[in-house]
């Protein structure tokens, strides 16, 4: 009996030794003294043995498994240490590693550009204004002047939704609602999404982004429109730039003006940018037609007013270099995370 008490400690011994983890103690320790573990066994065994070594043997059964508790306790003790020293040297930080980045999301440059004109022409004393995207005939076209069957129509290649609805083919659909809606004095700019019928290429899209402009007050005169246009482009270009007025024709202006500046990538030399001309063309502008402010409900004998118009695609192209209107809607994240 005695034999196999020093035995099973040699055994457990042994066993101990090849132990790799805290784990593997715990399962030792319920192995050997379990209910079903040789510990046991051999207190069941004790009734073997003659009278007179019981106690004897007794003793050194007790002791192994004190023995045994106490290694298993060292031994996790110690395994447990490890383990957690490991694992925090796992997750230790290493301060030469580069930081991660969070993907922030940024402004689309349309809307940057949007918002700052928005936020320019707010500060010259403009008030913001919406008017819808899907419009009647008569605010898109007739009622600025342009009648059916009028060649200007044909400037601007409409989507129809029916006969007398139609996506807006520019933001002067708002004009008359204005008017009709407020007295003069009326400063007004309305941004929003234009759409046009029309094959899309690097340089023309379905859809893009105008801002308008309204002007209607008493003795409003050219000196106001060319003083509010040379002041917008001073602070939009952020620099003081030349500007030259070319008469054109829009419908619902009279006369119609395109307005240009000095090219500001060249300053006026000529380069690629402005086409060897030394101007980028920026926008369109008028004196509001006497028919458009009846149509707005205006008395042209005593008010007066100038309108103009620019695209917000053409401006983030020119400012940005940018040769191909499609970059702007192709959610391509290369070209949008180059605007910071
Ligand atoms: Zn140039």
């Amino acid at each position: 009996m005695q034999d196999q008490v020093i035995s099973l400690r040699k055994q457990f011994q042994s066993e101990l030794s090849s132990v790799q983890h805290s784990k593997d103690v715990e399962q030792l320790k319920v192995k050997y003294l379990g209910k079903k573990g040789p510990v046991q066994d051999l207190m069941q065994h004790l009734r073997d043995t003659p009278a007179e070594q019981r106690p004897l043997v007794g003793q050194q059964i007790n002791a192994l498994k004190e023995e045994i508790g106490q290694l298993c306790e060292q031994a996790l003790l110690s395994f447990s240490k490890a383990e957690l020293a490991q694992r925090l040297g796992e997750e230790k930080i290493d301060v030469s590693l580069p930081g991660r980045r969070n993907h922030l999301g940024r402004e689309h440059p349309i809307t940057h550009m949007m918002n700052e004109v928005i936020q320019i022409l707010v500060g010259m004393g403009f008030s913001v204004q919406y008017g819808p995207d899907i419009d009647s005939d008569y605010y898109n076209y007739e009622g600025l002047n342009f009648p059916p069957d009028h060649p200007a129509r044909d400037m601007q290649d409409t989507f129809y939704i029916t006969k007398d609805m139609l996506l807006r083919s520019h933001t002067s659909n708002t004009q008359l609602r204005v008017m009709e809606n407020h007295k003069p004095p009326i400063r007004i700019i309305a941004p929003g999404t234009v759409y046009r019928n029309e094959t899309i290429s690097s340089r023309s899209h379905v859809f893009f982004h105008q801002v308008e402009g309204l002007y209607v007050d008493k003795n409003v005169s050219f000196a106001d429109l060319f003083a509010t246009m040379d002041e917008f482009c001073d602070k939009l270009f952020q620099t003081k730039v030349k500007t030259r007025y070319r008469p054109s024709y829009f419908p619902f202006v009279e006369p119609g003006l395109e307005v240009d500046v000095s090219c500001t990538s060249c300053g006026g030399k000529g380069c690629r940018l402005c086409k060897h001309t030394g101007w980028l063309e920026i926008l369109g502008a008028g004196m509001v037609h006497p028919e458009v402010l009846k149509n707005g409900g205006v008395d042209p004998e005593v008010y007066s007013g100038f309108a103009w118009g620019m695209g917000i695609e053409r401006m983030t192209m020119l400012r940005y270099g940018i040769k191909d209107i499609r970059m702007f809607t192709e959610n391509d994240l290369r070209f949008l995370e180059q605007f910071a």
